[in-house]
Formats: C-alpha cells, structure tokens, sequence
C-alpha cells in the first residue's frame, strides 16, 4: 500500500479525511513512525509549540452507580469488582484535594463523581460551593465530571465560576449498546452539546480498548470532531477484575499511539490529553505519546486506579524539552507562521 499524507499546513488547517485516517491505523510499525510521527509532532508544536497540560482529578463520590457501563467499577451491576464507595466528600475536602495537585504541578483541576448525575440539592449545592472556593483560593481551571445533567444544574455550575465541563460518550455511536445498556450514546451527547451551549470549554472523549474495530475507532474520533470539543481526554481500558470487560487485553502500544495520532490528525488544533491506561498500555512507547499529537496528560491517580508518580511525568517532559502550562490555551502558539495560521 502507497501511504503519503497531505502537506502539513493543508491537514493543520482541515484535519485528514476518516478514509485516511483508516489507512494510518493499518499501517506497519516502521511506515507509521517514519511517516506519521514527524507530522503529528509537528501539527501539536504548530498548535502548542513545546507547552505540555497537566490535568489532575479528585474522584469526590466514588461507587455505588446504578448505571451498568461494562468497563466501570463503580458499577453496582458488577458486584465482584472491588471499588471504594463513598458519598459526595465536602466543598472543604475538594479543596484540599485541589492544593494537593497545585503542589504537584497540576494546572487544571477536575472533580468527578460516580453515578449518572448529582442529586439536584445537596450535591449540586456542594459542589457549587467547592468550586467557588477552589476558584478563590488556587491558580487552578476548574472542571468537573459529574454525568448526566440538566440544563438548570450546568447553569448553575456556569455561574460559580466553572469552565469546563467534562463527559465523554465513551466509545463510537454503533458500539456504544456493547458496552453501556443503562443510558444511550444520544443521552451523552445531549449533555455535552448542552454544557457547550452554555458556553462551557467542553471536554470529552472515550476510552479505547473495548473490544471496537479499527473502523469503530475512526468512527468515534469524527464522531467527537462533529461534537467540536476543546479537548479530548482519551483513556486506554485498564481491565478491572469483576467487569465485563475483565480480560479484555485489546490494545498494543503501537495501536494506542495510532489512536493519538489520528486525534490530532483529524482535530489538529485540539487539547488531546492522554489519560486512563497510558502506563500499562502505552508501557515504553509513553515517550513517544507527544510525538503522536497528545498536547497535555493527567497527573497523579485516576478515577479507580493508580497512576505513576507525578514527579515521573515532569521528569519525561523535561527531558522531551516540553514545558507544562495551564490547558485550554489559545492554538497557533507554534514558531511557524503561527499568526497567519490563528488568523
Ligand atoms: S462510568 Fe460513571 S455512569 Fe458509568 S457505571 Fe461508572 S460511575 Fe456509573
């Protein structure tokens, strides 16, 4: 198979079509590090130059979902996976959580709770509280994750002070009864498109690794490039024992690092943040995460797993010469041409 991608400034300014992007997700390991990594490298310096994001999470209510998505611990469908459950922590402890991570280094600070929305007083009325806190007494973006919401609930959340809002909607639309049957892919949506007429900074991906083909994984990045978020947090499935999804044990590093890539081929001015699974998915090719297009990483722990010392993923992009900032920043901060392209 003959493989040439368009020139850099052609694909910086629409993205590559799916037709191509299915032909990078079946090339060989040599074709794609020589042809795909020098571009999407220079599609994420052409956006960001060498600036990495850093995000980290606080899961602030943890378990007892009555939701049934096939990957998740939280899930009380899936009774053997061991998870901790606890209700929603105060505005206080959040906040202390948010210090944590602003000691790290983190520069966005995102709060996430299991189930598939919050109860409408209490809940809603503390986080309302954390936030406004963790916006008065750190440098942090807040952003939070708390399932399916309302309008009124989100423009609640908007008048605290909050910007972003998560939701991912987890896979591609034709996979998505495979693996959560308790809501639909068009309830997901709904939130997000929502949350964005409101004016959120919109954050949302998925996970990949879930038993979707290579034509499903095309299929979920145009879907979110129609869905136009600002940034994209792709995990990589950790098994967790007791789901459905236990020995599931899809994807090599290479086919994560082509998932990265075809994120920013075909969104090259979006956040990519490489999140859930990176370290036991990606193992030695985390490296090269930033090479294939991803723009910024979660720090610390994720929602029910470890994550690597923070001090490690500093460590990987000094030595890479990246330097880490605050997400959400304004694209076209590369060396080349960059005005002309923000213009
Ligand atoms: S992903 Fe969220 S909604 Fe789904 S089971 Fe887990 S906590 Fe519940």
């Amino acid at each position: 198979m003959t493989f040439t991608l368009p020139d850099l400034e052609q694909i910086y300014m629409q993205g590559i079509s799916p037709e191509l992007a299915k032909e990078v997700m079946q090339l060989d390991e040599t074709t794609f590090f020589a042809q795909v990594l020098p571009v999407t490298k220079a599609l994420r310096e052409r956006a960001f130059g060498n600036e990495i994001s850093f995000c980290s999470i606080v899961n602030a209510k943890s378990g007892a979902c009555i939701e049934d998505c096939s990957f998740c611990a939280q899930s009380n469908s899936y009774k053997a996976a061991p998870s901790p459950v606890y209700p929603l922590m105060s505005a206080e402890k959040m906040l202390a959580k948010a210090k944590e991570a602003e000691s790290f280094g983190g520069t966005e600070f995102s709060i996430v709770a299991s189930g598939r929305g919050m109860n409408k007083t209490k809940e809603l009325d503390t986080m309302v509280d954390a936030i406004t806190q963790i916006r008065e007494q750190t440098d942090l973006e807040t952003c939070a994750s708390l399932g399916l919401m309302e309008r009124e609930d989100l423009k609640r959340l908007k008048d605290a002070g909050m910007i972003n809002y998560h939701h991912n909607i987890e896979t591609a639309k034709s996979y998505f009864p495979k693996i959560v049957t308790s809501h639909t892919w068009e309830e997901e949506v709904k939130t997000v498109s929502t949350a964005k007429e409101l004016g959120f900074q919109i954050c949302c991906g998925g996970i990949m690794g879930m038993g979707e083909s290579l034509e499903q994984r095309v299929e979920f990045t145009y879907q979110l490039k129609d869905i136009g978020p600002d940034s994209i947090p792709i995990n990589f499935l950790n098994p967790r024992p007791g789901t459905p999804l236990a020995d599931k044990h899809d994807l090599t590093p290479l086919d994560c690092l082509k998932i990265i890539a075809i994120l920013r081929l075909a969104m090259p001015k979006v956040e990519i943040f490489v999140c859930g699974g990176r370290e036991i998915n990606l193992k030695d090719f985390q490296k090269f995460m930033y090479d294939a297009g991803a723009s910024g990483t979660m720090l610390g722990n994720y929602l029910t797993t470890a994550g690597q010392a923070p001090q490690n993923d500093l460590a990987l992009i000094e030595e890479l010469g990246l330097t880490p900032v605050a997400p959400h920043r304004k694209v076209g901060k590369g060396s080349q041409n960059s005005e002309a392209i923000d213009g």
